[in-house]
């Protein structure tokens, strides 16, 4: 504990975190508190969930509040109401031996009144959702105009949740005297923006270790076809009899048809997404913070707030678009110490995902195996033994019926017994995977990147002022070669004319049926143009032109790739 006073904590703060069972400062707390504490500047921190980063802001913050006033001093802004409510308990937890301390969260989907009459009381520090915290701010229940210290936290995901404008109007409504202290786990360029608008020349900092769990999280992924996909989760969950994992989704409807599946397969799941009302959010979570729940089936932006330590694996049905959220979602597993598994099931056309995501988190995925039927009742059978060998027997309310329990399993030896006990369960598994399929492998040709080799890259001469765009172009070379799951690479629509890459195999199909087409009664030509990616500026140099050129094209067409074509002479339109 003498590290946090060392930090400059008095003894009320330091006595409440022996309660809480914290040693010693995390990483980001070693540099904040002292920071907060000693100077008025303002921060942006690199900050992941679990880095300790809401012990970071509001330790330092507790200890300079001015106890004697009532009022607002300290605005704390989160994404969600959980993460809202959660920092508030910390702070209430945080400043347990000083009484005159008050915090509030306040949050939409909750009575207003309420709040308002609790921020009415007097309150310190206010910890809100910035919607509703924009609300009371006009209905002026709040006043912001002697906060002393604003905190983003979490910033990246209230502009994700689309919070920009009530941001603004929050921040605008401040004193400009006051110290911001920003804390977000990417800086995509609308942080950015919104550190150069409100924070004055601030002290950059970050967390160190992105999380403190990421060194104890193994990376897998599972090879499957997409009609494969839910099998396999299925056969993860069975041969991880304790699984404990949140597996995500990418959308709402995704995450409801993985639950629904999930429950009428007998699977202690349930589902987590923005469709479902704050009550039944609230009971979602409280099943599965005390594990009544296996596995929570969630969107990203619904898990967010969602504080469970000890994941035993995190699962992406769906990989993410974005890495940041797989990092996020990963993060959630190998905390406290423990070991986590991080599990993405995949298609080929997925399989290129994984790469950028190893550059990211610096670790290797490791390939592994659907189970097998056989593999799985293995596990669950010793799961079974372990259970059976565990288990606390009641003797007190059993006592009475063993008499005629014996009586009726007389003539039963030991061994035959066992057989018959662990089959009770045992055959419901044996006979579900009896003749079970191997899951294994997708038939489907994985996605190539945009300039693959085995892309082909056609010129086109219909372009944006023939309105052209990629949804058309894709319609018309379908209609042209009728074919389905035909790949297309990278499509650059041009003023006047146009490129598409093509898979290779379809290369005589493109030049031998497209060019018969007409698009927006115009006759189509497309020409094989070089393999390489050309810059804008190249294609414009490239002179390629358009035969059928409508009056006043700007180009005319004059042939093969790798002449020089000249350009007409006419003015552009
Ligand atoms: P946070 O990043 O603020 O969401 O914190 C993640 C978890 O770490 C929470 O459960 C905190 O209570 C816990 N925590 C934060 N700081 C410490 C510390 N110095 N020692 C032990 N646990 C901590």
């Amino acid at each position: 504990m003498t590290q946090f006073k060392a930090l400059g904590l008095s003894d009320p703060i330091t006595a409440s975190l022996i309660t809480m069972g914290y040693e010693k400062p995390t990483p980001i707390q070693e540099i904040t508190i002292p920071q907060i504490l000693g100077s008025n500047q303002d921060l942006k921190a690199f900050a992941q969930t679990g880095t300790g980063k809401t012990a970071a802001f509001s330790l330092p913050i507790i200890e300079k509040i001015d106890l004697s006033r009532k009022h607002a001093q300290a605005l704390i802004l989160s994404p969600t109401r959980e993460l809202a409510i959660q920092i508030a308990r910390n702070i209430e937890e945080f400043s347990q031996n000083m009484k005159e301390l008050k915090v509030t969260a306040v949050y939409g989907g909750a009575n207003i009144d309420e709040q308002i009459r609790s921020l009415r009381r007097g309150t310190q520090i206010v910890v809100g959702t910035p919607g509703r915290t924009l609300d009371l701010v006009k209905r002026k229940a709040l006043s912001l105009e002697k906060i002393q210290w604003l905190v983003l936290d979490e910033a990246d995901e209230m502009l994700n949740m689309g919070f920009k404008e009530e941001l603004d109007k929050i921040l605008r409504s401040t004193p400009k005297q006051k110290q911001t202290l920003l804390f977000s786990a990417t800086f995509p360029k609308e942080v950015e923006q919104i550190s150069r608008n409100y924070l004055q020349e601030p002290l950059e900092v970050s967390a160190g270790q992105k999380n403190t769990g990421a060194a104890n999280v193994e990376h897998e992924y599972y090879l499957v076809s997409d009609r494969n996909r839910y099998p396999a989760l299925k056969r993860i969950a069975d041969v991880n009899p304790s699984i404990y994992a949140i597996v995500f989704c990418r959308t709402r409807r995704e995450t409801k048809d993985v639950a629904d599946k999930l429950i009428a397969d007998g699977y202690n799941a349930d589902a987590l997404h923005g469709d479902l009302s704050q009550a039944q959010r609230d009971l979602v979570m409280n099943k599965f913070r005390k594990k009544h729940l296996q596995m929570l089936v969630a969107t990203d932006v619904a898990a967010r707030g969602l504080d469970v330590d000890d994941l035993s694996h995190v699962i992406h049905y769906k990989l993410p678009d974005q890495i940041e959220n797989y990092t996020h979602r990963s993060g959630r597993t190998g905390r406290a110490g423990k070991k986590g598994i991080s599990v993405a099931v995949i298609t080929n056309r997925e399989k290129n995902k994984i790469r950028p995501i190893e550059g990211k988190i610096k670790k290797k995925f490791v390939q592994k195996m659907v189970p097998t039927g056989q593999e799985i009742c293995e596990v669950q059978l010793f799961s079974l033994i372990d259970k059976i060998h565990d288990i606390e027997v009641n003797e007190k309310e059993i006592k009475d019926f063993l008499p005629d329990i014996y009586q009726k399993l007389d003539g039963l030896d030991r061994e035959e017994l066992i057989k018959r006990f662990v089959s009770i369960e045992f055959n419901q598994f044996l006979s579900y995977y009896e003749n079970s399929r191997d899951l294994n492998g997708d038939d489907r040709p994985e996605r190539k990147k945009p300039g693959d080799a085995s892309f082909v890259r056609f010129y086109i001469n219909q372009g944006k002022m023939d309105n052209l765009t990629p949804a058309r172009l894709m319609g018309l070379i379908n209609e042209c070669i009728r074919k389905r799951d035909v790949e297309i690479g990278r499509i650059e629509i041009l003023k006047s004319f146009s490129f598409f890459e093509i898979d290779k195999s379809f290369k005589e199909d493109i030049i031998d049926k497209m060019n018969d087409a007409t698009f927006n009664d115009r006759h189509v030509i497309v020409e094989v143009t070089s393999g390489q990616k050309k810059t804008r500026s190249q294609n414009k140099r490239n002179k390629w032109g358009r035969k059928n050129s409508k009056p006043g094209g700007d180009f005319s067409f004059h042939g093969k790739k790798g002449k020089k074509n000249k350009r007409s002479k006419k003015k552009k339109r």
